[in-house]
This record gives C-alpha cells, sequence and structure tokens, in this order.
C-alpha cells in the first residue's frame, strides 16, 4: 500500500526525554502517514532509539504526547499498544521451536489451535522459511532467526511495526540481502513501520521517508533523495554520504569564492564577505580535460592531480588549484572518466563544480 495523504497515523508531539539532566530528546514532533515506512538515523546517542522506545512505551517520554490512529497512546503501558517489534539480537526463545516462538504472541489471544497452526504456516511461507517450523533457533542462521523474529513481530497483524537496528547483527551480505525482503515485506503487508539505523546506506534503500537525527533533535525529515539531494544543515550533508567542507565567503547570494576566484552555488541567504563552507559531494565533480572551455559550464577550475586512491568502482582523487585556495578537493571519477582523461597523480585537469550541487551552510554549522 503506498503511503496515503490522510492524517497521521503515529502523531508525535513535542516530545521530551530527560536521563537526569541529559535531554535524550528535545522538543521531538513528527507525523508519520498509514503505510509509511521511516527511518531514524543518526550517529550513536543521539536519542533515535529513545524516540522508538518512547513509541513502543518501553520507556515513558517526559513530556509530549504520542498519539497512534487517533488514540492517544503516551502513558499506555507496552502490552496495551498495538505494535510489533523486532529488536537487534533476535530474541527468540531458545527452548521453543520455531513454529512456537511465531505463535507465542497468537497464543494469547486465545484463537483456535488450528487457526494459529494456519497462521504460522503463512507466516512462515510470507518470510520465506517454510520448512523450519520444528527447528529450534540455534539450529538457525542469524539472517533466518531475524526473519522469524520478524514473522513473530507481525503474526498478530499489528498496526505498527518497529525495527530496532534489525540487521546490524548480521553480516554484510546477509544484510544487504534482508534489507530488500523487510522492504518488500512491508509494502505487501502495507504495515506502517519505524526502523532505527545508524546505516545511512540502509535508510537510503529502504525508507519512504529519513528523520535525521542529531543531539536529541531532528535535523532534517524527508525522502532519500530530499535529504540526499537537498540536505538542510551540514550535519545532513556530511553524515549521508560524504561531502567536501570547503572554507569559504559569500560574495552575492549566488556565488562564493575560496582562493582567486568567484564560483556560482545555489542560492544563499548569506551577505557578502560572511565566511561560510561550501559543500559539494565528490562525486558531483565533474571531470573535463585540461584547458576545457566553454560558455555553458560556469565554475572551471584548473587542478592539479594529488593522491588517487583506486576504490574499486571509482577513484577517489585529490585536487588543488589556485581558485580553490588552500583547500583540497576530494573527487571521485569513474574508472572510463580516468582512463579517458588519463588521469595521473602529478597531471592537470579542468573540474566543474556544478552550481546547483554546490551548496553553501553557516561556519560551525554541525
Ligand atoms: P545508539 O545508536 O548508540 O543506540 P541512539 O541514537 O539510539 O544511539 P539513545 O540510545 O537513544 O541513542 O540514547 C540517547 C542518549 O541518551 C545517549 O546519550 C544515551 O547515553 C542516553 N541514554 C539512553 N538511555 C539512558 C538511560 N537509561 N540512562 C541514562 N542515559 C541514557
Amino acid at each position: 500500500m503506498a503511503p496515503s495523504s490522510n492524517p497521521a497515523y503515529l502523531q508525535i508531539s513535542n516530545l521530551w526525554k530527560a536521563f537526569g539532566e541529559f535531554h535524550a530528546l528535545k522538543d521531538v514532533s513528527l507525523d508519520i502517514k498509514e503505510g509509511e515506512f521511516v527511518c531514524f538515523l543518526g550517529p550513536s546517542g543521539c536519542g533515535k532509539t529513545t524516540l522508538l522506545r518512547a513509541v513502543a512505551g518501553l520507556d515513558l517520554q517526559s513530556r509530549g504526547t504520542i498519539r497512534q490512529g487517533g488514540r492517544d497512546i503516551s502513558t499506555l503501558p507496552p502490552s496495551k499498544r498495538d505494535y510489533g517489534i523486532v529488536f537487534q539480537s533476535y530474541a527468540l526463545f531458545p527452548n521453543l521451536t520455531i513454529a512456537k516462538n511465531i505463535a507465542f504472541g497468537l497464543e494469547n489471544t486465545k484463537r483456535p489451535k488450528a487457526e494459529i497452526e494456519a497462521r504460522v504456516k503463512e507466516l512462515l511461507a510470507l518470510v520465506g522459511l517454510p520448512d523450519q517450523a520444528n527447528k529450534y533457533p540455534s539450529q538457525l542462521s542469524g539472517g533466518q532467526q531475524q526473519r522469524i523474529a520478524l514473522a513473530r513481530a507481525i503474526a498478530i497483524s499489528p498496526g505498527l511495526l518497529l525495527l530496532d537496528e534489525p540487521l546490524s547483527a548480521l553480516d554484510a551480505k546477509v544484510r544487504v540481502h534482508l534489507r530488500h525482503e523487510i522492504k518488500e515485506l512491508q509494502r505487501k503487508l502495507g504495515v506502517t513501520t519505524i526502523m532505527v539505523t545508524h546505516d545511512q546506506e540502509e535508510a537510503l534503500s529502504m525508507a519512504d521517508r529519513i528523520v535525521v537525527m542529531n543531539h536529541g533533535v531532528i535535523e532534517q525529515v524527508g525522502t532519500p533523495t530530499e535529504i540526499y539531494r537537498h540536505p538542510k544543515t551540514l550535519f545532513v550533508a556530511d553524515f549521508i554520504g560524504e561531502t567536501n567542507k570547503l572554507q569559504a565567503r559569500a560574495t552575492n547570494k549566488n556565488g562564493v569564492a575560496f582562493g582567486t576566484g568567484e564560483l556560482r552555488c545555489a542560492p544563499h541567504s548569506f551577505d557578502a564577505d560572511q565566511p561560510v563552507i561550501a559543500a559539494i559531494r565528490p562525486e558531483d565533480v565533474i571531470p573535463h580535460e585540461t584547458g576545457f572551455k566553454s560558455g555553458e559550464a560556469h565554475n572551471l577550475i584548473d587542478v592539479v592531480i594529488g593522491e588517487m586512491e583506486f576504490l574499486g568502482s571509482f577513484w577517489r582523487t585529490r585536487l588543488r588549484g589556485k581558485k580553490l585556495g588552500d583547500e583540497v578537493l576530494f573527487a571521485d571519477f569513474s574508472i572510463n572518466a580516468a582512463r579517458r582523461l588519463g588521469l595521473a597523480e602529478g597531471g592537470f585537469l579542468t573540474v566543474e563544480l556544478p552550481a546547483e550541487r554546490l551548496l553553501v551552510f553557516p561556519q560551525g554549522g554541525d
């Protein structure tokens, strides 16, 4: 089910959480639509788990309200809330079979045995493990155990699925595989889902919207492309993907300067001569043959190539140039571009910094 335009299914309003003097959440407000897959993303300690635990009722907020499906759930104990949860550690019962693990929540609902058995079978098929019913958790791999944890979490068809770093204990290949499976399952079920992660790639590939957190506040909420392409703060630009952070000064509302030259940039609101940080992602730097000129391309900079690092699918280069002042510009070039232009350490090159990709932020902003 695609996210609908109905009013928010989950409404978090002005949430605060204090641990003694320390505020782990500071006035956090967020609306999540029915059927949406939202990721809470941020560095360690930013408050993402605290926010998820408040939604789950595992920790109560100090102030603020949470509404789910129009109902105020702010002070309800976990057992009275409507969600399924998956933790990083699979948290399966080791002494129960896989079938019994999945049936655990269903048995509390007092359904007939045959109905529970049928549901367990259906869930095992849904998570791609139809033949594992009679095994014990220790007989399954980590990835398989996590699928069972997922089956258990969705067994009672909860209104909300909460995933607390569900993939971080798994090895890289399994993690990537499970990303797709979880996303597919979520789409199929249409269940509103929140996933906590510190893995930007995971958030970019799975989320309908990403909530970027830092120091207990939300820095930005947006689709993966909005967050990646239009970061509102330097923190977001730097945390998601990589970015050059160049000391510069504003010239006019569409311009910045480093060393000798002025460059066009995305519109900003800084006054002329104000010190700023200009940010551009390494992959947004366009390589041209040295001395390249064009009426169309602005922001051309002649550079000399410093170190080149081979990173498998591309080269990461360090560039220096008069127009860059003392700054070093990191640029990533495809293997093909590097071959075509004969790039080599110590060689010369002209690069273009597309104005719309050159973003300007206040200094000290991260
Ligand atoms: P991580 O990825 O490391 O889990 P996080 O973003 O999920 O980080 P939280 O677990 O939400 O971070 O913690 C936010 C802040 O609150 C941290 O500084 C943490 O030390 C603090 N904190 C969390 N739980 C408690 C607690 N029970 N008592 C005291 N401080 C806590």
